[in-house]
């Protein structure tokens, strides 16, 4: 037997949902005694692997620890703070995950270093000379390492992975004397945030503040004054594209920082914020802290210790930078906050809306959500609101027009006086963007003899036809395969493209504008942040030039020489089998025209559709907005959809999809009887995905309490059982897709 004191609990850091057990006690080895506190993280043994867990308890789980108890193998110096070990707590009861994946999630990133047990590791380092020779010829490859290369140095890995290039290139670059060797440790390391702003925006832009207009100001006395109040707040900040939400963010932020407070900024991408971060550098240097998945570990490690250490105020990130361990907090701003990227879609399968909001909670301070187009349930959840209705700079809310493609279509993507009037933009030397949300150039192949459409043979999906990897590649899986040359159903027919996509945007452009001249943005083009900022950056200098992407052009972009914006295919999204279809389709509709007439030339926007005459369709290109809400509202509550009812998804799935069935049935039928108010959904059958069968039971909570509750009990009853047949339960609250 062990003194209490000598034992500790521990959960290890594994996705394991089959886990019986959450904690396990080992034993402390003496010259750790008295070093190890809740939030400590330690290597295990367990199950006869080392594996990264921290204590969440200091003291055996029982009377008696089993003789059998192991010792912790290492102790580290990383300490998880209190609350964010009892955010992570929360977490896995209000999302029902694992306890371990919970804990992963607020953790400090694992460095090799600390895998491996090594006492030091040094990063390569590089830095610009500081007097460089003069006539030195570069190369566009060695030019591009140099713009990737900030003042004070960066890693040689990060510096190869955002210029796209070979350390052959960068070695070449130490050869002309234009860079230097250096080394940095990974622990101690030099800012990271500093190297990461991109250096054409560091370049430009100076400190000049623009002098807030009438709405602004309003805005920002209104925010403050919440700021200010005790308890939390939450305030929507609905304000029209390029209204000035980031002039507001930045006062706020400043206020916050001078009254030694910290504040969290989250944004849908690192890579498309260069405005607010430039702006934020200048003015906060060092006090910044920008959490970004695309650095590495040991640099993302050195900036969880400064943000905990209470150096970094302010913290800019994705979705995760909700779980940054700031002291002090103070504000939470939750930008473009309709962003479907706010979900995580792995477990634990959180809302950073509503984890900003428990933050908000447990510390007081303020919480503010910016965008010019809601999520219709943070109408509900935000009651208080301030609204900018006017742009703020020159530019005025563009016209909008629909272009019926019914009688207007004429056999192209284009219809012919959209063409013409992209061609009357590029001759006066302006820019366009062209959406179509969907990639590849045909999101199917049939067969025009026997109708077959080729689908991925493990996912139940159309494969979509990618000209320039002459090919066709299944969205979910990344399943690829060639194009056959006739239909292998009847091996008769040829293959005829449906549904157009970007690529095929760009074939049908190229006519009207030289191939310098366009640009494509999508997510087979842009793997990383930096190639985003390279694509972004030369259609912003390329005039007259055209932007042809998915949803990702839609995203908060300002170029001010952008005068027409075209909506290839509005009824993209409409046709999914999704409550949220057409509340994403005026969003989308409503962000893209957003980009037009940002400056002193108005812009227009020319929407295609099939169906002009749908409501979120009509309603964003009249602009109606409070209607539409208003009868989206209506809608939901007729239907029984958030916000009001809680939604939670149980999906079982299992290879032997017979298996997955009778698994919802049961679930069902167990669930039944505890209904009261509430309801069940299915159980329904969902596509395979990778060869796994799925099916699919919904739960619609009379309130958020009871949709939870129902849901734990089919979690705590059915997941072990249902493990050991071989079939998963996967748990979604609040679910954004259901796919
Ligand atoms: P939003 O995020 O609301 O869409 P932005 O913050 O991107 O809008 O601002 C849109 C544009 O207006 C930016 O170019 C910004 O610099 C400019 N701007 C913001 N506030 C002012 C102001 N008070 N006066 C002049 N220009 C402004
Ligand atoms: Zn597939």
């Amino acid at each position: 037997m062990h003194r209490a004191e000598e034992i500790v609990q521990v959960v290890p850091l594994l996705g394991v949902r089959r886990l019986e057990r959450r904690a396990f006690d080992y034993r402390v080895p003496a010259a750790e005694r008295g070093h190890v506190v809740v939030g400590s993280v330690v290597w295990i043994p367990f199950r006869r692997r080392e594996v990264r867990g921290v204590v969440v308890a200091v003291g055996a789980s029982g009377e008696v620890v089993s003789e059998k108890a192991l010792s912790l193998r290492r102790v580290t110096p990383e300490v998880i703070p209190a609350d964010m070990v009892r955010l992570a707590e929360r977490l896995s009861a209000e999302y029902l995950a694992p306890l371990g994946a919970c804990l992963q999630a607020v953790a400090p990133p694992v460095t090799r270093r600390e895998r491996r047990g090594a006492e030091e590791r040094v990063v390569r380092w590089m830095t610009p000379v500081a007097a460089a020779p003069p006539g030195v010829r570069l190369t566009a490859k060695q030019e591009a390492v140099l713009a990737a290369v900030p003042p004070e140095g960066a890693p040689l890995a990060e510096i190869c992975r955002r210029a796209g290039v070979s350390r052959t290139v960068v070695a070449a670059l130490v050869e002309k004397g234009l860079l230097e060797r250096g080394q940095a440790h990974a622990a101690a390391g030099p800012s990271v945030s500093a190297g990461w702003v991109p250096p054409a925006a560091a370049a430009g832009d100076g400190p000049r503040l623009p002098v807030l207009n009438e709405e602004q100001r309003r805005a920002v006395r209104t925010l403050q004054a919440a700021l200010a109040a005790s308890g939390p707040q939450r305030v929507l900040l609905w304000g029209v594209t390029g209204s000035g939400k980031t002039e507001v963010y930045v006062r706020l932020l400043e206020t916050v920082v001078a009254g030694g407070g910290s504040a969290l900024v989250l944004v849908p991408e690192i890579a498309l914020t260069v405005q607010l971060l430039t702006r934020l550098r200048l003015r906060l240097g060092d006090l910044l802290a920008v959490v970004h998945s695309g650095l590495p570990a040991s640099l993302r490690a050195a900036e969880y210790r400064r943000i905990a250490a209470g150096e970094a105020r302010v913290v800019v990130g994705a979705r995760s930078a909700v779980l940054a361990p700031v002291r002090d907090l103070r504000l939470v701003v939750i930008d473009e906050a309709h962003d479907a990227s706010y979900k995580q879609e792995e477990e634990p399968r959180y809302d950073a809306r509503l984890v900003a909001w428990w933050r908000v909670e447990e510390a007081g301070g303020l919480l503010v959500e910016g965008t010019a187009t809601p999520r219709v349930e943070c109408l509900a959840e935000t009651p208080q609101r301030v609204r900018l209705r006017t742009r703020a700079g020159e530019g005025s809310l563009p016209s909008v027009d629909v272009v019926d493609m019914r009688r207007e279509g004429g056999g192209s993507v284009l219809a012919p006086r959209v063409r013409q009037e992209l061609d009357r933009v590029l001759a006066r030397g302006e820019q366009a963007i062209l959406l179509l949300n969907r990639r590849g150039y045909a999101g199917f192949m049939r067969c025009d003899v026997c109708g077959e459409v080729l689908m991925c043979p493990r996912c139940e999906l159309s494969l979509t036809y990618h000209r320039s990897r002459r090919g066709l590649l299944c969205h979910y899986c990344g399943y690829q395969t060639a194009l056959p040359a006739v239909c292998p159903a009847c091996h008769t027919g040829t293959l005829g493209r449906g549904s157009p996509g970007t690529e095929r945007v760009v074939d049908e452009v190229r006519r009207l504008v030289p191939r310098d001249r366009l640009f494509r943005l999508d997510s087979d083009i842009v793997t990383s942040g930096a190639r985003v900022h390279d694509v972004l950056g030369a259609f912003a200098a390329a005039r007259p030039g055209v932007l042809v992407g998915t949803q990702m052009v839609a995203k908060g972009h300002d170029f001010p020489l952008v005068t027409l914006v075209v909506v290839a295919d509005a009824d993209t999204g409409l046709y999914l089998s999704d409550f949220r279809a057409g509340e994403r389709t005026f969003q989308l509709l409503t962000q893209v025209a957003g980009r037009a007439g940002r400056a002193d030339r108005p812009g227009r926007v020319l929407v295609q559709s099939w169906n002009p005459d749908v409501d979120c369709i009509r309603m964003a290109v009249a602009g109606e907005v409070e209607t539409f809400y208003r009868q989206e509202l209506e809608l939901r509550e007729r239907l029984g959809y958030p916000p009001y009812r809680r939604l939670v998804r149980l999906v079982l799935a299992c290879r032997y999809e017979e298996r997955a069935e009778a698994g919802a049935r049961y679930l069902v039928e167990r669930l039944q009887g505890h209904l009261a108010g509430d309801e069940l959904r299915g159980p329904a059958r969902l596509p395979t995905l990778r060869g796994v069968g799925r099916w699919q039971v919904l739960i619609a909570g009379r309130d958020p309490e009871r949709g939870l509750r129902l849901a734990e009990r089919a979690v705590h009853s059915l997941r072990v059982p249902y493990a050991r047949r071989g079939v998963d339960l996967l748990v979604d609250v609040d679910p954004q897709w259901f796919l």
